[in-house]
């Protein structure tokens, strides 16, 4: 049997269960990578441009821990994941850069997926990719279904909460049904939201504040887009128009408390998007705090901020009933 490796980074948190499904049903054995550790992240970063952010060195990090695991590994090339919108160019770099830069790899499916101009387009990538794996045509377009079954059923597990293959087995995954826990918006890229080790493990910190976090993955498609409508030009990046959907969904509800931003350091996107959510945030009074993240980020440094920020949140609402005693 084929063993085709998905780096456990990027793309993954948003298609595992589209990918996996897919190649299963064309015959497939799929390897994830490790989750993300130290070992990876320092991989990573040895190999890895300076330049790049950090998402892009811990991927590269997870390429290593596959390398000699299986007979591919699957690094399609992402230009466009929704109609009229593009994401981020490091995506359709990352089969190049992973090869500069690696030694010893097996096979690369570099498949190039644009869907920019019709999502019809989907159909030749998908045909391209099950090739490498079963000649049928007609197989290849029965996994499709079967895989875009899995995404919807995947997205509609995140409204109960943060699904079982993303989150450590002994975190909860907090929803909004919890009364007696503040709720904060957790914005951010789902790579940095979702790796627990990149991000400090701030699910569990917070759960252990008793904060929910709430994320866009979370919102039903619908909600996302509508509010991102509402703004006064189209967001053209598809990560960006479902993390100021979220945003602005976020400062209309009165039960989110504060809205925390995980951004990665030297992410041209996540630097103005961030700018924006924090001007409405401010504008609406509602609490707000950025993370930045990068390979010397230091746990002790989250751990103070993530409690100074729950605290300032709980200290208002007890005492100034959210209305600011500075302006
Ligand atoms: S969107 Fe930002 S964090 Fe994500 S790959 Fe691009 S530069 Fe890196």
């Amino acid at each position: 049997m084929l063993k085709v490796g998905m780096p456990r980074a990027l793309f993954f948190y948003e298609y595992y269960p589209f990918w996996k499904t897919f190649f299963e049903e064309l015959g497939a054995k799929v390897i994830i990578s490790e989750r993300t550790t130290k070992t990876i992240v320092d991989e990573g970063v040895r190999v890895c441009i300076d330049e790049a952010c950090l998402p892009v060195k811990v991927f590269h990090g997870h390429v290593i821990d596959l390398k000699t695991k299986v007979d591919y590994i699957f690094i399609p090339r992402l230009t466009s994941i929704a109609e009229g919108e593009y994401i981020c160019p490091k995506f359709g770099g990352l089969p190049d850069m992973i090869k500069s830069s690696i030694e010893g790899l097996p096979h690369i499916i570099s498949t190039e997926i644009n869907v920019r101009d019709s999502f019809s387009r989907i159909f030749n990538s998908i045909r391209d990719i099950g090739k490498y794996f079963c000649p049928h045509t007609g197989k290849i377009i029965k996994a499709y279904k079967k895989a875009t079954q899995a995404y919807l059923n995947n997205k509609q597990q995140f409204r109960g909460g943060i699904p079982g293959w993303i989150i450590d087995k002994n975190s909860k995954g907090q929803t909004i049904q919890n009364f007696n826990y503040l709720n904060v918006g957790l914005l951010g890229h789902p790579y940095n939201i979702y790796d627990s080790y990149v991000n400090m493990n701030i699910i569990k910190k917070l759960e252990k504040s008793m904060v929910n976090s709430i994320t866009p993955e979370m919102l039903d498609e619908e909600v996302l887009n509508k509010k991102a409508l509402t703004l006064r030009k189209k967001m053209f990046w598809t990560f960006g128009r479902r993390i100021l959907g979220a945003a602005m969904y976020f400062i209309e509800r009165k039960d989110i408390h504060g809205i925390i931003y995980i951004m990665s350091f030297g992410c041209g996107l996540d630097s103005f998007i961030c700018d924006m959510v924090e001007r409405r945030a401010r504008e609406a009074g509602i609490p707000f705090t950025v993370f930045v993240l990068d390979e010397h980020t230091g746990e002790a440094g989250v751990d103070t901020r993530v409690e100074a920020f729950i605290d300032m949140i709980r200290w208002r609402s007890r005492n100034e009933n959210y209305v600011s005693t500075y302006g």
